[in-house]
């Protein structure tokens, strides 16, 4: 892992606002993402509830950078750290709540556990979820989606604010979801959504949430230090219709090293920190299976997973110890 260093500038505690939350200065992040890698935040800040999020965001600096983290499943934060501020939402935002069809939850809330909440209430169309290890929050940003479901098929209502703390109301119209991808400006933070559950028997439900783990068990690296699918899978027209595991495989990268950085055996669309790796030893393997991708079958995999913050500087000698 990268030695902690503090980034350069005055001090940005000194210039936001009081809270009723937590601050951290220089704080590491690479133990919040399932990578396991990554320098530290600026300043990352715990709200205590909605109310201090709000008028943090009223009341810092418009100049200062804002960045989401969920859980960090999607997330290859770089060695160097990620400027201004990091927001981690956590359990004052992890609500779930059921209104009749309707799981109404905090931005917060573990996906599984929706999903886990969905079933006790005897609602299913919420399974896919259980094995999507994220939040609510991560899920909208990204219309997360397993085996045949997306969080726009469920998708009600969300709420959200802008850079500035300014409350949004969203109708599904309002998303633009897409390949895991949603249509809502960069700086606008979720803050919940209402989902739609359809009336089940909460064993049959159970069968299916098991049926997934099963699946997922058998063939994703998911006990591993990973951020799950590094590529989107391209459009159909672009590759007949191959995933880009698939794509991945023909290009002869399953089991491709870089440092301590290894294209997974189990599943070559996910890469793996096998111990050692820093950021930087998975991106630059990740361009590598792109470049190779694109040479032997002309495709350009796009990434599907998030890369925030800065390098290491260049005198920084590697990631590993
Ligand atoms: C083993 C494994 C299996 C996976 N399987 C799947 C799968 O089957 N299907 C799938 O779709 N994904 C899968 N993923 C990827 C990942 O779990 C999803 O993309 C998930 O939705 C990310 O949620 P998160 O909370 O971890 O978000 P993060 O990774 O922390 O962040 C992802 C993006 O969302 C933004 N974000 C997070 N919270 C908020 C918020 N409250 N408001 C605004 N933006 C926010 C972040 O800024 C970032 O841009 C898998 C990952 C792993 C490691």
């Amino acid at each position: 892992m990268m030695p902690q260093r503090r980034l350069p500038g005055i001090r940005l505690l000194e210039r936001l606002p009081q809270v009723r939350g937590r601050y951290s200065e220089n704080a590491p992040l690479a133990k919040y993402t399932w990578f396991r890698v990554g320098g530290p935040a600026e300043v990352v800040f715990q709200p205590a509830d909605r109310d201090d999020l709000l008028s943090f965001l009223a009341g810092k600096p418009d100049t200062v950078p804002v960045t989401l983290l969920g859980t960090g499943s999607n997330l290859l934060v770089r060695d160097g750290g990620v400027p201004g501020v990091v927001i981690r939402l956590g359990r004052p935002f992890a609500q779930i709540d059921i209104d009749g069809r309707e799981v109404l939850c905090g931005a917060g809330a573990l996906d599984a556990n929706v999903a886990k909440a969905a079933r006790l209430a005897g609602l299913g169309g919420l399974e896919f979820l259980f094995g999507v290890p994220g939040t609510i929050g991560g899920a909208l940003r990204m219309n997360a989606g397993a085996y045949g479901a997306e969080l726009r098929d469920v998708f009600l209502g969300a709420e959200a604010c802008d850079r500035s703390g300014v409350l949004k109301t969203l109708a599904p119209q309002d998303m633009g979801f897409g390949y895991r991808h949603a249509q809502v400006p960069t700086d606008w933070i979720f803050l919940g959504a209402r989902l739609l559950g359809r009336p089940d028997s909460p064993d049959r439900i159970a069968e299916r949430m098991a049926a997934i783990q099963g699946e997922r068990d058998d063939s994703q690296p998911i006990r591993t230090r990973t951020g799950g699918s590094t590529f989107k899978n391209p459009p159909p027209e672009t590759a007949d219709g191959r995933k880009a595991w698939q794509l991945i495989d023909e290009a002869g990268c399953r089991g491709l090293r870089r440092g301590g950085a290894m294209v997974s055996e189990k599943h070559c669309n996910f890469l793996i920190n096998t111990g050692g790796a820093s950021a930087a030893d998975i991106e630059a393997l990740g361009e590598e299976v792109r470049r190779r991708v694109r040479e032997t079958s002309g495709v350009v995999l796009e990434w599907e997973i998030r890369r925030i913050g800065l390098p290491a500087p260049a005198n920084d000698v590697g990631g590993r110890p």
